[in-house]
C-alpha cells in the first residue's frame, strides 16, 4: 500500500515539476510541450489571420479564450492531476504480472528511427480514430464528446476544447498501441507528438488546406469541418472521424465532404442545452438522463 501512495505522490510531483521546468526553459527544447504548444498556436493563428478561409470570422472568434484555456487545462493541469492515478495503475498491473511489454507483437528496436516513428504514428492514430468512432456511437460517450462538438465558430484553439473524460477514454487504446509495439515509446516520439499537435491545430483552423492528392492520407481543415457539421448525412452518427490521418475514413467509408465553401452550420442538435462556461462543461455528461428543460 505504501508503495502505491509513494508512486502516486512521486508521479504528481514529478509531472508538476517537469511542467514548471518547461515554463522556465529548464528542459531540452524538443521536449518542451509548454512553449511548443504556444509556438505552434501562434504560428497557426498568424496563418489564420493572414489567409482566412471564412473572411468574416473574427480574429478572436466566439469562445476563443475559453478554448485557449482548455488547451492548458487538458494538456497540463489535467495531466498533472491524472498522473498519480495512471502511475498507480501501472504499478498495480506490474504487481499482477502485466508489464508494458507483455503484449509486444513486434520488436522494432533494431529498425531505423524513422521507421519506428512512422509505425508508432500510424498505430497511435488508428487507435485514436477507433476511439473517436466509439465516442460518437455510444450515447454515454457522446455526452462527453458533445463539449468538443459545441464549437460554433471554428479556429485552431478548438482542437483542444474537449471534456477531460476524453483523456481517460483515449488512454486504454493508446496504451494498448504502445504495448503491442514493445511497451515503450520510440526515443524520438516527441517528433510524432509535435506533428500530431500541429496537424490537429491545422484541422481546426480557419485556413483552407486540402493537401491535394495527399488528402486521402492526411486529415485537413475542409474534411474536419464536416466532422463538426450540425447536420449529418441521414443514417450516420458521424463522418470524417480522422485525427491526423484521413486514411481510415476512406478505408472504412466514413468520409464525407459535400462541398468546401467553409460556410456550414456547426454544432449538433441540442447543443443549446450545453452549459456555455468551463465549470458547467467539465461537469457535463455525468447526469446521463438530464432533462432538456434543466438549463
Ligand atoms: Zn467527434
Ligand atoms: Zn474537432
Amino acid at each position: 500500500m505504501e508503495a502505491y501512495v509513494e508512486a502516486f505522490l512521486n508521479a504528481i510531483t514529478g509531472t508538476l515539476s517537469w511542467t514548471w521546468k518547461s515554463i522556465l526553459f529548464d528542459v531540452p527544447w524538443y521536449l518542451n510541450y509548454f512553449w511548443g504548444l504556444i509556438l505552434i498556436s501562434l504560428v497557426v493563428w498568424f496563418l489564420e489571420i493572414t489567409f482566412p478561409w471564412r473572411k468574416e470570422q473574427g480574429v478572436f472568434r466566439k469562445d476563443f479564450w475559453l478554448d485557449g484555456f482548455y488547451m492548458f487545462f487538458n494538456f497540463f493541469l489535467f495531466a498533472i492531476a491524472i498522473s498519480g492515478i495512471y502511475k498507480i495503475l501501472g504499478v498495480f498491473f506490474e504487481d499482477i504480472g502485466i508489464k508494458a511489454n507483455s503484449l509486444a507483437l513486434i520488436d522494432t528496436s533494431h529498425w531505423p528511427m524513422w521507421a519506428q516513428l512512422l509505425l508508432f504514428f500510424i498505430v497511435l492514430d488508428f487507435v485514436q480514430w477507433f476511439t473517436h468512432v466509439l465516442l460518437h456511437k455510444y450515447a454515454f460517450l457522446w455526452n462527453f464528446h458533445q463539449v468538443h462538438h459545441s464549437v460554433k465558430e471554428m479556429g485552431f484553439a478548438a482542437h483542444l476544447r474537449y471534456h477531460w473524460m476524453e483523456n481517460i477514454f483515449y488512454k486504454p487504446l493508446k496504451t494498448f498501441g504502445v504495448m503491442i509495439l514493445g511497451g515503450f515509446e520510440p526515443e524520438q516520439a516527441y517528433i510524432v507528438h509535435f506533428a500530431a499537435i500541429t496537424i490537429g491545430h491545422f484541422n481546426h483552423s480557419n485556413i483552407k488546406i486540402t493537401w491535394g492528392p495527399l488528402k486521402y492520407v492526411l486529415n485537413n481543415p475542409v474534411m474536419h469541418l464536416y466532422h463538426h457539421a450540425y447536420d449529418l448525412p441521414p443514417g450516420t452518427y458521424g463522418v470524417n472521424f480522422g485525427i491526423s490521418l484521413s486514411l481510415w475514413d476512406y478505408i472504412f467509408k466514413t468520409n464525407y465532404i459535400p462541398e468546401d465553401s467553409g460556410n456550414v452550420k456547426l454544432g449538433y442538435p441540442g447543443d443549446e442545452n450545453l452549459p456555455q462556461d468551463f465549470i458547467g462543461q467539465v461537469s457535463h455528461g455525468f447526469r446521463f438522463k438530464k432533462k432538456k428543460s434543466v438549463n
